[in-house]
């Protein structure tokens, strides 16, 4: 039996794997945006870039850094 979802970017129903599982990845037939599942019962899609993204840069940077005062 086909799991379904609703789209946050354009509202369409996206067909999921019979087990979708937590950060799978999704891209959006309709409108071909990169989802992540967020939550799996009921299943709910999100955008792909959440936030943590650019939280890691900040860290890689600061490794950079201290690269540096070598
Ligand atoms: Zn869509």
């Amino acid at each position: 039996m086909a799991i379904t979802a609703i789209c946050p970017a354009c509202d369409e129903t996206v067909i999921l794997n019979a087990q979708p599982k937590l950060d799978q990845k999704v891209r959006c037939p309709h409108c071909r945006t990169d989802l992540i599942v967020v939550e799996v019962e009921p299943v709910e899609l999100d955008w792909d870039d959440l936030e943590d993204d650019w939280d890691d840069d900040e860290d890689l940077d600061d490794e950079e850094d201290e690269d540096e005062d070598w």
